[in-house]
Order: structure tokens, then sequence, then C-alpha cells
């Protein structure tokens, strides 16, 4: 078990420094759910400080994760906080574009925590990643945080865009003939596509 006041600071960084973290509600159904489907082995695109690879490390001690990010600074961080709390041997921090990264193995749990308007790429590009049986889970699959998102969203693209990029997405996982997908208003929607 990791200790409460380290997981305390990490949000607390979080907060002061605009990192956008998953809130309370959202990281308890993932927990949850790494629970219940007994969850081992999961890839995460979109690390972030580390908190929620370390939460996810926290609900079994025998789970794994490997997990990406391209800013140098939450990287930093990340690897920091990963050490802080003793993880290094169980969380794999990739410092790299997610699309510049080569992965061999699978993975039981997908998680997709990176930017909107690249959630399909993201999807499309990780699925042959999954696991038999694996499920894919993507985060921020609404509207309503469009109003605050990240400023390397809106300088990249207008908003028009992203709106029909969110949209899109749902649609493309509505339609997916491989998953069952599950939509979940928690946190900025989640997303949970079970591969059939
Ligand atoms: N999962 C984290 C929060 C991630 S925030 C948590 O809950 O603790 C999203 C992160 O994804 C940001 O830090 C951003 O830099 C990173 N990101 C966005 N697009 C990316 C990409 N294409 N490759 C790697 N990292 C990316
Ligand atoms: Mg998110």
């Amino acid at each position: 078990m990791i200790n409460d006041n380290k997981i305390k600071q990490i949000k607390e960084y979080a907060e002061l420094n605009n990192v956008p973290i998953m809130m309370d509600d959202g990281i308890s159904f993932l927990t949850d759910y790494i629970h219940k489907h007994r969850i081992k082995k999961v890839l995460e695109v979109g690390a972030a400080i580390g908190y929620s690879a370390i939460m996810m490390c926290n609900v079994d001690p025998e789970l794994t994760v490997t997990t990406i990010e391209r800013d140098e600074k939450r990287y930093l961080e990340a690897l920091k906080n990963i050490k802080n709390v003793g993880l290094e041997d169980r969380i794999q921090l990739l410092y790299k574009d997610a699309f510049d990264v080569h992965l061999e193995d699978t993975y039981d749990l997908i998680f997709i925590d990176a930017a909107k308007a690249q959630n399909q790429k993201l999807f499309e590009y990780f699925e042959k990643n999954l696991s038999e049986n694996g499920t894919i889970i993507t985060d921020n699959m609404n509207f309503h945080g469009l109003v605050q998102i990240d400023s390397e969203e809106i300088e990249s693209r207008n908003l028009r865009q992203l709106v029909r990029k969110v949209k899109d997405y749902r649609l493309f996982l509505e339609n997916h003939k491989q998953y069952n997908t599950e939509f979940f208003d928690i946190g900025d929607g989640i997303a949970v596509s079970q591969k059939i």
C-alpha cells in the first residue's frame, strides 16, 4: 500500500501546476475495474506526473504498468514520483510521443488518457497491443471539458474540429464490430471498450 500522504502530495502538485490528472470519481472507477477484472498488465497513454499509474499499481501488487509521456517537465516529475513511492520496478515510464513508441507486448488493459483529439488514432495505433479479451478504456470522451482544454489543443486546432473529433470517436466506438463499448458519464466521460 502506498503512503496516503505521498499520494496527497502528488495531487497537490497537480492542482498547483494545472496537470489534468484523473479526478477521484474517475480514478475509483478505473481502479474498481482493474480489481474486478483482475487486470495485471496495463498500457497507459498519457502518464502526466504518474498519478494514475501509481493508483493502478496500488490495486494489486502483481500489476505492472507501461506508461507514456511526451512532456519533459511532466515526465521528470513522474519519474520522481514513481521513485518516491518505490514503484520503479513495476512502472515502466517512456519519455516519448505515443506514436513513436513501438511495443511488441500485449496488455490486458490499454488506458488512453492523452489528448482528446487523438483518441481514435491512439486507439487504432495501440489496438495491436491488446490481449485477447482485453479492454481499452478511454478518458476525455465528453464535451463539457472543452471550455478548459489544454492550451496546446487550442493552439493547434480550432474548437469545432475538436468537437467533431470527439463526436467521431464516439461513433467509431459505437459502430466498431470487434468491441462492445459502454459510455460512463464520470469525470470528463469514460468509454470502456471490451474486445469481443
Ligand atoms: N493519466 C494521467 C493524466 C494524463 S493528462 C493521470 O490521471 O494521472 C494527459 C497527458 O498526456 C499530458 O501530460 C500530455 O502531455 C500527454 N500526452 C498527450 N498526447 C500525448 C502523446 N501523443 N504522446 C505522449 N503523451 C501525450
Ligand atoms: Mg483525462
